[in-house]
């Protein structure tokens, strides 16, 4: 009775500040999605967004699932404007989340931004990082920063491998995703050059994970949906 009165006076409040009809699916939707940003928002959060304004893409941080940009399938960047300096601060921008956030891959999309530029790299020292027998079977090569502009990709092996992989846009999970072995991505680099690369084993895993984030598909729509794992629940736990 009691949560059925809660229920009511919640409802009639919220109906002042929603046109969407009270228990629609909208409405359910548009409720659960108001009380988990106001309970995400601290009060420091509250006085940056006074003095700086709301954030705007390329944002610096990765926007995480729920938000549309990364279910849109992404829009070419007109040749005549890779140089711009938009594109250019896109691209300077994924660099910087790219290496802070130690991530080996990222697309535009990631910092809401739905344009087809994505960028991967494997620094030795993260290699390093790896146990060398993961580092074997994964067959996890390093390779320095490589962007690509309106890519295109092409299964040059389509054998699958299945190994657990994650995503910056999931924080926190991983799953266990087949990917072909080996593909070869084409693109434009920042100075508008076209280049070609032959990407097998943990690359060619980068490659089909970025190039999907451009076409609105993340790596849950493909794993193995048992193996999707909370990498902390074990600290959780303790
Ligand atoms: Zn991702």
């Amino acid at each position: 009775m009691l949560v059925q009165r809660g229920w009511q006076v919640l409802s009639h409040l919220l109906s002042h500040y929603s046109k969407v009809v009270p228990n629609s699916p909208q409405y359910i939707c548009r409720l659960a999605s108001s009380w988990s940003g106001w309970r995400r928002r601290s009060y420091w959060r509250y006085l940056r967004r006074s003095v700086l304004g709301v954030p705007t893409p390329p944002y610096p941080r990765v926007t995480q699932t729920g938000d549309p940009v990364l279910r849109c399938h992404a829009a070419p960047v007109p040749p005549d404007q890779i140089s711009h300096p938009d594109t250019v601060k896109v691209i300077n921008r994924m660099v910087r989340v790219l290496r802070s956030g130690g991530c080996v891959g990222l697309s535009a999309p990631q910092l809401g931004v739905p344009l087809r530029i994505l960028m991967l790299e494997l620094p030795e020292k993260m290699s390093q990082a790896v146990p060398p027998d993961v580092l074997a079977a994964r067959e996890m090569t390093p390779f320095p920063l490589k962007v690509f502009i309106n890519p295109e990709m092409r299964v040059l092996d389509n054998r699958t491998l299945s190994f657990p992989e994650g995503c910056r846009s999931i924080h926190g999970f991983s799953a266990v995703v087949p990917r072909y072995y080996a593909v070869e991505i084409s693109g434009l680099t920042p100075d508008g050059k076209r280049v070609t690369w032959l990407a097998k084993g943990w690359a060619a895993r980068i490659v089909q994970h970025e190039m999907d984030h451009l076409d609105g598909v993340l790596y849950i729509d493909k794993m193995d949906p048992r193996t999707f794992t909370n990498i902390n629940w074990t600290e959780v736990n303790d």
